[in-house]
């Protein structure tokens, strides 16, 4: 069986060939490991390992993990979809927030976020896949959502996050990132953070300028959901 040390390497090695393909500093392109479902063991495990970013999508799940980890310098991102009742325990508990999709949630965070506290770094999610999917604001909203976002004290926009549907086609995978990236381009091109790319289209994302790719299974192996 291979440890969680020898799927980081596979990674690292498949991150670097493809920001080599497209012509991109290999350091250009961080990681984000998505613990979900995973436990603190495996986490501290690839810690040990190198890795530093962690993703987690469940605030519940997330925080029992951190309560586990706190002797370890991680940095905190949050990734799944919010909930009002939940933006005081994500402002307290994250260094990132990648998953806002309506202001309402930006300024409760902005609100929230502890004041002894760097500004919370956040990505807007955009739905990059149109009625396919319905998780992110539309293309149509982001400027105002960004112009909106920008004048919000305590969280600092960073740039923007997709998922989008599910293809094998990599033309398919690549246009879907390429109209993140010139999204970003027209809202504000000096915002430096496109978060795009899975374990299973994570060379497309890198393709087309990714600078976080959030990898789950291509790390830990499946998801069980059955063990949350
Ligand atoms: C689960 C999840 C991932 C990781 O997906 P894999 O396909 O397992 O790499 C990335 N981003 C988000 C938002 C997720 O929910």
């Amino acid at each position: 069986m291979s440890t969680l040390a020898d799927n980081l390497n596979t990674l690292a090695a498949r991150i670097q060939r493809a920001a080599e393909a497209a012509g991109r500093a290999p350091a250009s392109v961080k990681l984000l490991a998505v613990s979900k479902t995973k436990p603190a063991s495996a986490v501290r495990e690839l810690y040990a390992a190198g890795a530093r970013d962690v993703g987690e999508n469940y605030l519940q799940e997330a925080l029992g993990k951190q309560a586990e980890l706190t002797d370890l310098a991680l940095t905190w991102h949050f990734i799944g979809p919010i909930q009002s009742n939940k933006t005081r325990a994500i402002a307290e508990n994250f260094d990132w927030v990648h998953s806002v999709d309506r202001l309402k949630i930006a300024q409760r965070l902005s609100e929230q976020r502890p004041t002894d506290c760097e500004p919370l770094n956040i990505c807007l999610q955009v739905n990059v896949s149109g009625e396919a999917s319905k998780s992110g604001c539309s293309p149509d909203e982001l400027p105002a959502l960004v112009a909106a976002v920008q004048a919000l004290p305590n969280v600092k926009l960073r740039g923007l996050m997709a998922i989008p549907e599910p293809t094998d086609d990599r033309a398919e995978q690549e246009q879907a990132f390429a109209r993140l990236r010139l999204l970003l381009e027209q809202v504000d091109p000096n915002l430096d953070t496109l978060s795009m790319g899975m374990s299973h289209d994570l060379e497309a994302a890198i393709a087309q300028g990714a600078t976080w790719v959030r990898i789950g299974t291509a790390l830990f192996g499946a998801r069980d959901y059955g063990a949350v």
